[in-house]
């Protein structure tokens, strides 16, 4: 037997008992950066979720039937291949009007952040973020080396366009903004966005146009006309696709060649890439989906008014209401009910605030009735709709 033959057989294979797994002494056990060691944890509160999803902002009933025949068509065979992003790319990139090699398909936006943040964003950098905003903002900053610099809103949750101005200094690299934005639903105008990457030249400003289709405004066809604006989507939310993670980015050529070094070729997986053409297609099913939601918020909207309950104007598919004090009692009423909503109040400005999904008008009229019982328990029976 030659050397390189005899490494390659296992020596005496002993099976590992439970106790020789753990490790007995920790001091040597190998150490996450320290970076890492400091970064934000976040655990969405997915589990039990068998209910009316009020909570999480998705497409709250199904994806269009003409997804499930691509996937339905989808052979054994195409499964053993290494998913093709590219001329799925040039789809999405000629749906939108863009070049193929301005648009980058990701995993779900959530990995456009995540790249982009670590493309950009290092020691001495700061990161704008106007809050209360989508979490994960903040949490993949947390694994860099950049200072995440919070600008608050006043309590009417509108965009707090004058103090982003005041708070862009030579050290902002990068401004995230949701728009329209979570939890709030309040949005940003064009006019104040072009200001905003105008006053930040050195910065990329990120539009997160999660929520485009329930605000129909976008600065998409600006993508490669200011030279630092990028632009995200995602597939999660009208389009009904949250289980199967899909989203993009889209900006300048110079940009996103930068931005492509860093997304791993294969992190669209390819059940994604069959259903997307699909998505795009069959805008019948999206223009009804998003007219159900437009609807029920409106009538979502009049049952909490009744209530005399304060809600935040929403440009989006969820509303903000003030429950105070009782928030977390008034969510176990809303379970209890069958119906999920998502409790806001650790959020900065958001005390007592619970985020309300929007779904087609059928549901919102059962969430109307869960919500008229919980507020008629938590007032003591007072006022009803
Ligand atoms: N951006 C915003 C503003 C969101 O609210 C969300 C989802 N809640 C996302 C991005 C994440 O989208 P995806 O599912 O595509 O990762």
């Amino acid at each position: 037997m030659t050397k390189s033959e005899s490494l390659l057989r296992a020596p005496s294979f002993r099976p590992l008992s439970d106790e020789s797994v753990g490790n007995p002494d920790p001091s040597i056990s190998p150490a996450p950066r320290a970076r890492v060691q400091a970064m934000m944890e976040y655990h969405p509160p997915l589990g039990s979720r068998d209910k009316l999803r009020l909570d999480f902002n998705e497409n709250t009933l199904a994806c269009s039937p003409k997804v499930r025949e691509a996937l339905a068509a989808v052979s054994a065979g195409s499964l053993t291949r290494y998913p093709e992003r590219e001329p799925v790319e040039a789809i999405v990139a000629a749906h939108l009007g863009l070049k193929p090699e301005q648009v980058a398909l990701t995993n779900g936006v959530d990995e456009a952040i995540h790249v982009l943040f670590e493309t950009f964003l290092e020691a001495d950098d700061e990161l704008l973020l106007p809050v209360p905003t989508y979490t994960m903002y903040e949490v993949y900053a947390s694994a860099t080396d950049a200072r995440a610099v919070a600008v608050e809103a006043a309590d009417d949750l509108q965009f707090p366009f004058e103090r982003l101005l005041a708070a862009i200094n030579p050290r902002t690299k990068l401004i995230a903004i949701a728009n329209p934005n979570s939890p709030s639903g309040s949005a940003a105008t064009r006019e104040q966005l072009l200001e905003l990457a105008a006053r930040a030249p050195h910065a990329v400003l990120l539009v997160d146009e999660a929520y485009f289709h329930f605000h129909g405004e976008t600065v998409m066809e600006l993508v490669g006309k200011v030279p630092n604006l990028i632009v995200a989507r995602t597939f999660s939310k009208a389009y009904g696709l949250a289980g199967l993670r899909l989203g993009l980015m889209a900006g300048p050529v110079d940009l996103m060649r930068w931005v492509r070094r860093v997304l791993s070729p294969y992190s669209v997986n390819s059940l994604a890439l069959v259903c997307l053409k699909a998505a795009l297609e069959d805008t019948a099913y999206l223009d009804w989906y998003v007219g159900q939601v437009l609807a029920a918020r409106s009538e979502f909207e009049a049952a909490v008014d009744r209530l005399k309950i304060r809600r935040w104007p929403s440009r989006a598919n969820f509303i903000l209401v003030e429950i105070g004090p009782l928030h977390a009692e008034f969510v176990r009423l809303m379970r209890g009910a069958g119906v999920l909503v998502r409790d806001r109040s650790s959020d900065p400005g958001c005390d007592g605030r619970v985020r309300i999904t929007i779904g087609t008008r059928e549901q919102m009229g059962q969430a109307a009735v869960a919500l008229n019982e919980a507020l008629t328990v938590l007032r003591g029976g007072g006022e009803t709709l």
